[in-house]
């Protein structure tokens, strides 16, 4: 299948290069060129522009940044919108559902039609393609972008209703940055009473406490200090923020949600929005006085000369 690619960063890149695996011909864009260069190399096709990426493929993907990131490679000057043979543009971005139904109706002023495709599972996932894939949008465009969408993952359709699946992934989102907070917040207390943070993750690992923090990017990116988790503060300060929006215009209040914003706030500006969001613990640390893993380890390692 001839398909359209766009933003090709940390997500993007293995995703495509799975497509081209797969032996689907891509056209690729990435406003860094040697992004867009390393797959050119693999066999995908340059475009210049995103309008001369849907002036040649049927389907075009995307996985950008920011929401203005998305709204102008889709409907902007040079856009997605001005491509004469696009019939659908299908954004693995997060957006939110707000800027999907945005995208959506300006799209289909054109009879271009928005396909919510947001994704979760990180770069590991993109690059063994098992990630979860959230379809919205009409079923038909859906069934036909799918065998491409199953080559990056497990595929979910969410619903018709424009923006759906993007209010699946900030429901997931929200939990894997409450994860993360929490679980920091759980092991800085252990470590501040003298236990070791190793038999820590191992404990709640085999026990009720469990999850993606505790099971993926503890053992990976924060007891070795490496904070290489592969997605940065931005993005999920960025997630943070459009799940209190949606709930807030659903006329909900969420206590735990904005207890959990409040403190990715202070992440965001403590540590920048370029860090991994697995530096999230560093502020926590900070005002515990501890340090969880590697560095407190041999700060405090006996001397048994
Ligand atoms: P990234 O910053 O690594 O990649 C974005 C790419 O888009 C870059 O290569 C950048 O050069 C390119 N780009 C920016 N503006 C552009 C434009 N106007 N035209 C063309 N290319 C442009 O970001 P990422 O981590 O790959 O995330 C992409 C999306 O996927 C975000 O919405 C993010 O929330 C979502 N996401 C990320 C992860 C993760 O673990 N990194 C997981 C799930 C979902």
């Amino acid at each position: 299948m001839d398909i359209g690619f766009i933003g090709l960063g940390k997500m993007g890149f293995p995703m495509a290069r799975r497509l081209i695996e797969a032996k689907h011909q891509l056209v690729v864009f990435d406003t860094r060129k040697e992004a867009a260069d390393r797959l050119v190399a693999m066999g995908a096709a340059a475009a210049s522009s995103p309008k001369e990426v849907a002036d040649r493929v049927e389907s075009v993907m995307a996985s950008l940044p920011s929401l203005q990131a998305s709204l102008e490679v889709a409907t902007g000057n040079g856009g997605v919108i001005e491509g004469s043979r696009v019939k659908r543009f299908v954004d693995l971005s997060t957006v939110g559902s707000h800027m999907a139904v945005r995208i959506h109706d300006l799209l289909k002023k054109r009879d271009i039609v928005q396909i919510d495709s947001p994704v979760s599972g990180g770069v590991a996932g993109a690059e063994k393609g098992t990630l979860a894939v959230m379809v919205s949008g009409p079923k038909a465009d859906a069934e036909a972008v799918r065998p491409a969408l199953e080559i990056i993952g497990k595929v979910f359709f969410i619903g018709d209703k424009p923006g759906s699946a993007q209010t699946m992934k900030l429901a997931n989102n929200f939990l894997s940055a409450a994860a993360v907070v929490a679980t920091s917040e759980a092991v800085v207390m252990g470590v501040k009473s003298g236990l070791d943070p190793n038999v820590m993750i191992e404990v709640i690992n085999a026990g009720s406490g469990m999850n993606t923090a505790s099971r993926d990017k503890f053992p990976r990116a924060i007891l070795p200090r490496s904070f290489d988790f592969g997605f940065t503060t931005g993005l999920m300060v960025k997630d943070v923020r459009l799940c209190l929006e949606e709930m807030k215009s659903l006329g909900l209040s969420m206590e735990v949600a904005e207890a959990v914003g409040r403190l990715w706030e202070v992440v965001i500006r403590d540590m920048g929005a370029e860090s991994d969001f697995t530096t999230a613990i560093k502020p926590i640390e900070k005002a515990a006085g501890v340090v969880v893993g590697g560095a407190r380890e041999a700060a405090t390692r006996p001397n048994n000369h």
